[in-house]
């Protein structure tokens, strides 16, 4: 599914340019335009899911993709043994802003906690 008004279901459709470091049939890892960290991918199912709040018993296995496909992109980087953090923002007080669910990987530095 996809929605027309969608940030990231138009950086799927490929109307809307990406830095794109992964794509296959079910995700799409891009960089963040607003890095926080030397690594900032933004990891997405392909299809249009709001947030964890909305996530269905069909989508088990779209959001289980998404989080091994950050532990990859991590790998691929070299970010362990150092370490690296995955953020889920949901909802207003979290911080979310784009409402197509999308696993933050964060990583080359510290991070502290608790998050601010
Ligand atoms: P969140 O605040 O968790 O919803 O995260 C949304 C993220 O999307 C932010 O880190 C933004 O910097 C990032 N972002 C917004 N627009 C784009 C874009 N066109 N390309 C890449 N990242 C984007
Ligand atoms: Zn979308």
């Amino acid at each position: 599914m996809s929605y027309p008004t969608c940030l990231f279901c138009k950086i799927v459709g490929g109307t809307i340019p990406a830095t794109i470091v992964h794509q296959d049939d079910h995700v799409i890892a891009f960089e963040d335009i607003n890095p926080q960290a030397p690594t900032h991918v933004l990891v997405i199912p392909r299809t249009h899911i709001a947030s964890l709040d909305t996530l269905g018993d069909g989508d088990h296995e779209t959001v289980g993709r998404v989080l091994h496909r950050a532990a990859e992109i991590a790998r691929s980087r070299g970010l362990m043994p150092d370490g690296y953090r995955v953020v889920l923002n949901c909802g207003p007080a979290a911080g979310q802003t784009v409402y197509h669910i999308h696993a933050h990987l964060l990583g080359g530095r510290g991070f502290g906690w608790p998050p601010g």
